[in-house]
């Protein structure tokens, strides 16, 4: 089971991913990322603890008002940097996806976005997801409906969140029988996977 932390605030994001991630770690998972948006999407994964995490951001300077964090648990693909989430699409604009559950329609998904000219990169369930959402993207113009269209076709247990590079201050969050948690405050609102995240202090 791994986790998931999604924020969208005033201030920078990142110490809040961060220490929600940390908090879900009990949990267990193989894997780290986050993704951030500062009207571009800045991407970070390791498959090391939180910590290496932390000191990914520290070095690289990561911030932003919005961004989504996850530890993976592999269940397709095996527990490397390139199976790491978030898994991003989109070729003139980027899109970028944290899951936690399974697709289990994935191997037909797969196969009808290669048809399409997607290429994958990764060997997870979850990247299907990202190409769905960005093919969904490219007929609508609008996330939550594209979201609303891909999860329309996606089978299985999934808690996800989606955000977008060219609208830096929203994520799209969607879940099917995994936890998924919201928390809408004037400072910000918030997406775990359990109510031991709490943005503040503790
Ligand atoms: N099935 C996805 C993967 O293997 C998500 C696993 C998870 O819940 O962390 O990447």
């Amino acid at each position: 089971m791994c986790g998931i932390v999604g924020a969208v605030a005033r201030d920078n994001v990142v110490p809040v991913l961060l220490e929600g991630l940390l908090r879900l770690e009990y949990r267990g998972y193989d894997s780290a990322g986050l993704v951030v948006s500062n009207n571009s999407l800045h991407r970070l994964r390791t498959t090391g603890r939180v910590a290496e995490l932390i000191k990914l951001v520290g070095e690289q300077n990561a911030e932003g008002l919005a961004g989504i964090a996850h530890t993976r648990w592999a269940t397709h693909g095996a527990p490397s940097e390139r199976n790491a989430h978030p898994h991003i699409s989109g070729t003139e604009s980027q899109i970028a996806v944290v899951h936690n559950g399974i697709i289990e329609n994935h191997e037909a998904m797969r196969k009808r976005l290669q048809a399409d000219g997607y290429v994958f990169v990764s060997d997870t369930d979850t990247e299907v997801i990202a190409h769905l959402v960005d093919y969904h993207l490219k007929q609508t113009a609008d996330l939550f409906k594209a979201v609303c269209l891909s999860i329309a076709e996606l089978q299985g247990a999934y808690a996800i969140g989606v955000m977008e590079e060219v609208r830096p201050d929203r994520i799209v969050v969607a879940r099917n029988g995994a936890p998924l948690l919201l928390g809408l405050g004037d400072d910000g609102n918030y997406a775990a996977s359990d109510a031991s995240v709490k943005p503040g202090k503790s």
